[in-house]
């Protein structure tokens, strides 16, 4: 007997996204491809019908084929165009190559540096997801595995932009939600640095925004939170909180560097960047508490 809708052979198998356990998204699972687990974390290949490959982290869904590009343009682009010319990129939590593959579009960008506390994420990315892996093909692309508040503290060198997308409510190790995480990342920052940090759904983690954006409001000259919309992500609303060290206005987004970007990119634009930091009312009110 089959449920109206599906075929025979189709699976039985859902996987699930929940926030906080309570409420989430679930996705019927054509085929398990791959499962494993890391020292640090859990980590899960599902080929499904509606987002096609999906990779798990620790049992919650990190990316998904059909949506990926989202949120890993919409965490690169804003930070990397507010700065004049970032020519080093630090991508903390950067191991799946997505942000990492975003930021090698500008063509200003001499060195970019992926921090993953777990190789085997890399590895999973590079069998599974051919559109992220092939970032780490790039000659001025590098990874280091270490945790990214260690190797923060170990680093001896600036950077131009950070990327902090290693938001992992209940992740491997908890060091980068530790109070000197961002002075770190400020300390590693030079004249003129941009950092971005991501904060999850601004309708589901609203005590976590408003705690990071006070604390990030105390180390850095600027902040401007946006939003993207991702199906897969809990919410559909995933917010981030781009950040400056100098100057105390929001540095205008340069049209001639936007413009260079325009073919390469699905989501991103000049009009998606100008909507993402115009906040809805209510999510307006989350950030500015
Ligand atoms: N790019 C993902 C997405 O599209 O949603 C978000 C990143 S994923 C949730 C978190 C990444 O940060 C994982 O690759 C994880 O291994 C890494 N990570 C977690 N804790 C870390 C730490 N302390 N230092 C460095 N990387 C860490």
């Amino acid at each position: 007997m089959t449920t109206p809708g599906s075929s025979t052979h189709d699976s039985s198998l859902w996987i699930t996204n929940l926030v906080d356990g309570m409420a989430g998204l679930t996705m019927k699972v054509r085929h398990a491809l791959y499962c494993d687990a890391s020292p640090f974390q859990k980590i899960e290949v599902f080929d499904t019908y509606a987002f096609g490959s999906v990779l798990m982290l620790g049992g919650a869904i990190v990316l998904t084929q059909r949506d990926e590009h989202i949120y890993n343009e919409m965490i690169t682009h804003p930070a990397l165009l507010a700065h004049s010319a970032p020519g080093a990129v630090c991508i903390i939590g950067g191991g799946d190559g997505g942000a990492l593959r975003e930021t090698l579009k500008h063509d200003c960008v001499r060195e970019a540096v992926a921090v993953d506390i777990d190789s085997m994420v890399t590895d999973t990315v590079k069998r599974y997801f051919p559109s992220l892996g092939s970032a780490f093909e790039d000659t001025r692309s590098c990874v280091a595995f270490a945790d990214g508040c260690a190797w923060l503290e170990d680093c001896d060198r600036s950077f131009d932009v950070v990327v902090v997308d290693s938001y992992d409510p209940g992740g491997p190790v908890q060091s980068l939600e530790t109070g000197n995480f961002f002075e770190l990342v400020r300390g590693r920052l030079g004249d003129g640095g941009v950092a971005v940090v991501q904060t999850g759904s601004p309708e589901l983690r609203v005590d976590h925004i408003r705690e990071t954006i006070r604390e990030l409001g105390t180390i850095f000259s600027w902040t401007v939170p946006y939003i993207c919309t991702i199906p897969s992500f809990p919410s559909s609303v995933c917010s981030f909180i781009l950040c400056g060290t100098s100057g105390s206005t929001i540095p205008e987004f340069r049209a001639e560097r936007l413009a260079a970007l325009a073919g390469s990119c699905r989501y991103f634009s000049g009009e998606a960047l100008e909507g993402a930091v115009r906040l809805p009312s209510s999510m307006r009110a989350v950030f500015s508490s």
